[in-house]
């Protein structure tokens, strides 16, 4: 071939390793021709989408010919409401991933660091290196974020900083007091991204709220999502809280419709159901039980953890130990590309899909 489009790339890009979804229910039944398959891979809500939801979708189909609200005025007004919060500290986008790809794009360029956790989230080495700027990674502690060496990863070149707590896929968090000192030192200059997809899981008495922290630090960037607890997954919707200026500048590269006029309607009912979120952290809360105490009864240490989720521990290759469950229609998450290769990450399902993983797993092992 004459000319290799790979090298043609922007250089970042040309390094990137594309994010790996967990694989949906439909490809396996095509691939293995079975039926009664059970996703327990991308941490989805097992409630099913809430009634409230589902009436506001029906209600914006008429107008299915139209664009969206890009302000997301209704949504914004509800997120205020809900959080204390002011609209212009809002940032809509399509699922928090979008969010932090903005980012990146408004803040990162070439020669910037961006510094990170090892065993952190994918999403931040994709978009510090989509921008072609170079991701700094620090040593973890118990597989969790060490606050101290991220710290001691911050530099002059050092633009952004990402954190999630809990961490996915550890499920690892830190509280409040760690929290303080760790924002006591980083310079006004370096924005900290304080993702917190799955705040809402967390039942802790030190339990750490971002947003309680944004009026003392201009530099903080909340990150949340309605695709855990809310049970929207499919519809891509998230937003950020910062300071207005910061705020000014996400939306300057911002597509203009970015969240669809259904993801619109369907966050401002999910907030509304106030019932749905307490359903979805009761059924997590006794999931995780079930799954931990399985995993005791087999054996298999794991990472306690404060998400939807669980990291459990083989004496294995996990990505066999996930092709084996696939044969027995049940799909986890491999963490491997995670540099966890004797692991793999489950999300907490309903009573009987834990079970069914439980089962399996007893089986393969
Ligand atoms: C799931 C997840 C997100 C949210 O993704 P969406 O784009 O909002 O669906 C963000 N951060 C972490 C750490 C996650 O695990």
């Amino acid at each position: 071939m004459a000319c290799d489009y790979i090298a043609l790339a922007n250089l970042g890009v040309q390094k990137l390793t594309p994010y790996q979804p967990g694989k949906p229910i439909d490809e396996l039944e095509r691939e293995l021709g079975i039926k009664n398959i059970i996703k327990l891979a991308s941490n989805e809500n097992p409630l099913g989408p809430s009634t409230q939801v589902l009436q506001a979708i029906e209600k914006v189909k008429p107008d299915l010919c139209r664009y969206p609200d890009g302000n997301g005025f209704t949504l914004k007004s509800a997120l205020c409401e809900h959080l204390s919060v002011s609209a212009d500290q809002i940032t809509l986008g399509n699922g928090s991933n979008d969010v932090l790809e903005l980012i990146a794009r408004a803040y990162l360029a070439p020669g910037d660091e961006a510094v990170f956790s090892q065993y952190a989230f994918a999403v931040y080495p994709i978009s510090t290196q989509a921008v072609g700027a170079t991701p700094v990674v620090a040593p973890a502690k118990d597989w969790g974020h060490d606050l101290n060496a991220m710290l001691d990863c911050i530099t002059d070149k050092t633009k952004v900083v990402f954190i999630a707590n809990p961490n996915n896929p550890t499920g690892t968090w830190f509280g409040k007091s760690q929290w303080q000192a760790f924002m006591q030192k980083v310079p006004e200059s370096v924005l900290v991204v304080l993702d917190e997809a799955y705040i809402e899981y967390v039942e802790n008495d030190d339990a750490l709220n971002g947003l309680d922290y944004l009026n003392q630090y201009n530099n903080l960037i909340v990150t949340r999502t309605f695709s855990k607890a809310y049970g929207l997954a499919a519809l891509r919707v998230g937003y950020s809280l910062s300071h207005s200026q910061v705020a000014n500048v996400l939306n300057r590269v911002r597509q203009p419709f970015n969240v669809d006029s259904f993801a619109l309607a369907a966050a401002t009912a999910a907030l509304n159901d106030v019932n749905y979120l307490q359903r979805s952290r009761d059924m997590n809360r006794r999931g995780m039980t079930q799954l931990e105490t399985g995993f005791d009864r087999l054996g298999l240490k794991y990472i306690p953890s404060m998400g939807n989720f669980i990291t459990v521990f083989f004496e294995q290759d996990g990505g066999l130990l996930y092709q084996k469950l696939l044969h027995e229609g049940v799909i986890v998450r491999p963490v491997g590309n995670y540099g966890l290769p004797k692991a793999l990450r489950i999300s907490i399902g309903k009573p009987e899909e834990n079970q069914r993983l439980l089962d399996a797993l007893e089986r393969v092992l």
